[in-house]
Order: structure tokens, then C-alpha cells, then sequence
């Protein structure tokens, strides 16, 4: 084990960041979970509450916090769709007004930070795999914006903060992750499939369901964030996080409906306004400097998610 540190998790009672809480209190650290359970739940924290080593503090990010800590990742922020434009004003105070918190707290304790960024960034991509000096092709002023444009100004506050205050700093753009303890209700694609296969609903593909992601479990995803935190000092990123295996999303339907033996029918609904269409990362960068590459199929990985949402249906 390495020495014991103290590590805060904004936005620790997510799906992302509650897997990455129990890993961090695996290797023996003290946890500081924050969260203003905006998206997050008390169910995905509740079995760490009784260890001594882990802390809960609600808060909102968009207000200074003062604490000591060793690390910080910053993973407060609504993340899907339809919770992050259910009130974009606040989706982008959590990033900005956030990181600018979390950079002052950073630079006060002398922290090392991380940046959970997004695949986002690179808006509705005009090229194709997605690298990381590709400056992105995103409507400032759509619908999306509020979570783009928000996570493109956290990236630039970082790197203006490492630059002009010298913090030790670490940015991981996310591609698209699933796993246990998506929410029921967050209307991403493979939460719904998995929801609609299960009760035999219409599976609700949108556009002409020809449009790719490619798709990273969630254990795979939580071991480069790990990863990424142990490398120098000198190592800032950003570096793609993602599983490069393109799907188009009606692949992703016919898939689930296989696996689970479902009787729903697709149904085709329009396209969200500015839908990328297509995404996948180019993850060279991370697998020279971190030596990583995510070994789960998305067969194999939807096999515990499929679980976990047949588990909470049965309730
Ligand atoms: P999630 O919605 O499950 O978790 C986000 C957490 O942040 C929730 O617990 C929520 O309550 C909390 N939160 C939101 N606003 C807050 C605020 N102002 N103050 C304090 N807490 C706040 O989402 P997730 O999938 O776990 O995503 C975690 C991070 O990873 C997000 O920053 C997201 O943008 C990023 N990301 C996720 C994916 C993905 O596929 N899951 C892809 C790219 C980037
Ligand atoms: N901040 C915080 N916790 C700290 C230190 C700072 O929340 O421990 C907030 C504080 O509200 C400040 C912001 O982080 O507005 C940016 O801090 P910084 O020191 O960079 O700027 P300044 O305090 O000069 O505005
Ligand atoms: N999608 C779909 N049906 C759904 C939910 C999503 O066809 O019920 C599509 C959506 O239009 C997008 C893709 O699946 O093209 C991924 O959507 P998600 O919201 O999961 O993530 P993001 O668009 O942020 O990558």
C-alpha cells in the first residue's frame, strides 16, 4: 500500500464518484466525499459511512469550502443530458464557480487536483478519432453549451492556475462510462436501453441510431483516474479516458435486447439537437504514460450493469 493520504471527492455520491471512493479507501486512504446530492445518492455512499476513514460534507461547490486535504478530484457536476439542462445556469456555476473553488482550496493546501473532463469538449468532432490537441467543434450557444462550454472553461482555469500559481494539476477527458449505479432516471443511452429491455418497453432510439460512442466500464475508467494521480509532476494532460470499440447506438440497442431476451420493439424518436455524430477517443497518450488499456468488452461489462438494474426494478 502507499502511504496513507487524504483525498477529497467532490461529487463522491455519483456514479463515478462513489466507485472511485471505495477504491481509494481499498488502498488504505482517508476519504472526504462532497457533494450536494444534486444527481448523486445517499444508497451509493451508505456501506463507506462506516468506515472511519471516510467523511461525508454536503455542500455546493459554487461556494468556497475550506478544508485541509492531500488530493483532490473534481468530479462535481451533473452529467447526463437531461440533468445537466434541466438547470444549465447552475450546471455551469458547478464548473466554473467549482473550479475556481477547488483551484483556490487546491492552491491554499497545496493539493494536487484533478480534473474530470469530458469527451464534451470536442463538441460534434471534425475529426475522427479524437486526439487531444484537437480544439473541438461546439456550439457555444446551444443546448449543449451549459456542460461544453462549462468543462472547456474548467480545463482553461486549470491550466491558467498550474501555469500562473504553479498547482499540480491533472486533466482526464471522460468518454462515455457506464456501470452499476448509473441512475434509473439519468436518460443516457445505455441506463434507458438497459431499463426499457428489462420491462419489455419500446427501446427509444433517437435520430437514425447510426450515431457512435464508444463505451469504457466503469472499473476500468476508476483504475486510470488512480493511474493518472501517481503520475509526476510534470504529467498535466489532458489525456482521453475511453474505450476506443466504436458502436453505433443501434448496435448498443441490438446488443441489450440479445443479452437480457427481450421482447421490445425499437422505436425511432427524433435527434436531440447538436448530438455528436460520431465519438471515440484516440487513448495513445494514456497508454504510453500511464500504460493503459481498458480490458473490459462491453458484453462482459454490461453483464453487472444489466444485474444491478434488475435489482433495483425488482423494489
Ligand atoms: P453523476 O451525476 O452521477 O455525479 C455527479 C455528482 O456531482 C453527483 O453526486 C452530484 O450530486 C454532484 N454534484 C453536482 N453538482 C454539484 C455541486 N454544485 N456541488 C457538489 N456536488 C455536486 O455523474 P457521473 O457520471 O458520476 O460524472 C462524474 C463526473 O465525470 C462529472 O464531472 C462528469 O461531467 C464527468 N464525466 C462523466 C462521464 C460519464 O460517462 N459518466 C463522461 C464524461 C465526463
Ligand atoms: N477558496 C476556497 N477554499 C480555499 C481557498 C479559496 O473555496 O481554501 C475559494 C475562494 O472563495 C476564492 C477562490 O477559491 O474566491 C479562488 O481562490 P484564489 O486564492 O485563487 O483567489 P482569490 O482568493 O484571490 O480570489
Ligand atoms: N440515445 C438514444 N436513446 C436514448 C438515449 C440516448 O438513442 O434513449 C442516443 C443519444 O441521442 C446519443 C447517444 O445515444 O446519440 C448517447 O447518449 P447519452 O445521453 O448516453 O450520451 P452523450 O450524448 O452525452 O454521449
Amino acid at each position: 500500500m502507499s502511504k496513507r493520504q487524504h483525498y477529497t471527492v467532490t461529487g463522491g455520491a455519483g456514479f463515478l464518484g462513489s466507485r472511485l471512493c471505495e477504491k481509494l479507501l481499498e488502498q488504505g486512504h482517508e476519504v472526504l466525499c462532497v457533494d450536494n446530492f444534486y444527481t448523486g445518492q445517499k444508497s451509493n455512499i451508505i456501506k463507506m459511512m462506516d468506515s472511519p476513514y471516510f467523511e461525508m460534507m454536503r455542500h455546493d461547490i459554487t461556494f468556497p469550502l475550506y478544508l485541509e486535504t492531500d488530493n483532490i478530484f473534481n468530479l462535481a457536476c451533473p452529467a447526463s443530458p437531461i440533468h445537466y439542462q434541466f438547470d444549465p445556469v447552475q450546471t455551469t456555476k458547478t464548473s466554473v464557480h467549482g473550479a475556481i473553488n477547488v483551484l483556490g482550496l487546491a492552491k491554499r493546501v497545496k493539493a494536487k487536483i484533478f480534473q474530470a473532463s469530458t469527451s464534451e469538449v470536442y463538441g460534434d468532432p471534425a475529426c475522427h478519432p479524437q486526439k487531444e490537441d484537437y480544439w473541438g467543434n461546439v456550439n457555444p450557444i446551444g443546448p449543449r453549451a451549459c456542460y461544453d462550454e462549462g468543462k472547456r472553461c474548467a480545463e482553461t482555469l486549470f491550466f491558467d492556475y498550474h501555469r500562473q500559481h504553479k498547482l499540480r494539476i491533472k486533466v482526464a477527458r471522460i468518454f462515455n462510462t457506464y456501470g452499476p449505479r448509473m441512475a434509473v432516471n439519468d436518460g443516457r443511452v445505455v441506463s434507458n436501453f438497459i431499463v426499457q429491455a428489462l420491462k419489455n418497453d419500446p427501446i427509444t432510439l433517437y435520430g437514425d441510431g447510426l450515431q457512435t460512442r464508444s463505451f469504457c466500464y466503469i472499473d476500468d475508467l476508476i483504475d486510470a483516474f488512480l493511474k493518472i494521480m501517481d503520475t509526476d509532476d510534470s504529467f498535466t494532460g489532458p489525456v482521453n479516458l475511453g474505450n476506443p470499440r466504436e458502436f453505433t447506438i443501434r448496435q448498443l440497442a441490438e446488443i441489450i435486447i440479445e443479452m437480457i431476451g427481450s421482447s421490445s420493439k425499437i422505436v425511432f424518436k427524433p435527434l436531440p439537437e447538436n448530438d455528436p455524430c460520431q465519438r471515440s477517443p484516440d487513448i495513445t497518450l494514456a497508454q504510453k504514460t500511464i500504460d493503459w488499456t481498458p480490458s473490459t468488452p462491453l458484453e462482459e461489462g454490461l453483464k453487472p450493469t444489466i444485474a444491478y438494474f434488475e435489482n433495483i426494478l425488482s423494489k
